[in-house]
């Protein structure tokens, strides 16, 4: 399985190929794409990249991911420990909603608590109504990033549905056994 940095070069010579072909997509005017919509989907990508990586599900061992958090790297650990390396976490897509939903929760808390610490304090909020052609790049870019870290560990799209059914035949067969956790990605 690739380490964290392999994973990371994998991603960085994808978006090259794919900006190369969008530029010459858009030159020859098959491709429509606006600065503000390419901006969205780099920004998402290296985000599933660097910030938001599947191996994040190993928090509590070093991580490449959660050593891109610096201090706030620790925020990760509860999540580690929550799921099984290369479980649900690593699924196509329950698997990447599960880290927006984590840092969805903890931007909730952070927001939480500044409230109440100061109640006078204006949060940025976000501008309303939001556009498909603005969020879709979002979206995009995101899951591309965590599509590619899937294939490279060889995980196939229909993971999460053969785990699940491999944990009932096994618990119609035999007890429980025990988690093991592996320190490589
Ligand atoms: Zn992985």
């Amino acid at each position: 399985m690739p380490s964290g940095r392999v994973h990371n070069l994998i991603n960085i010579a994808a978006y090259s190929v794919l900006a190369a072909a969008a530029l010459v997509l858009s030159r020859q005017e098959l491709l429509t794409v606006t600065p503000v919509q390419a901006l969205n989907f780099t920004v998402a990508y290296a985000a599933g990249t660097f910030l938001l990586s599947p191996d994040l599900d190993l928090a509590d061992g070093r991580v490449d991911s959660k050593r891109h958090w610096g201090l706030l790297g620790f925020v990760w650990v509860p999540y580690g420990k929550l799921f099984r390396h290369r479980g649900l976490s690593h699924s196509w897509v329950i698997g990447p909603l599960t880290r927006l939903a984590y840092l969805a929760l903890l931007l909730t808390l952070v927001v939480g608590v500044l409230r109440y610490a100061a109640p006078g304090l204006t949060l940025p909020t976000i501008p309303q109504p939001i556009s498909m052609k603005f969020v879709l790049p979002l979206v995009l870019g995101y899951f591309l990033s965590q599509w590619l870290h899937l294939i490279a560990d060889g995980i196939r799209p229909d993971h999460g549905f053969r785990q699940g059914a491999r944990k009932l035949r096994l618990q119609r067969h035999r007890p429980r056994s025990g988690r093991s956790r592996s320190r490589r990605a």
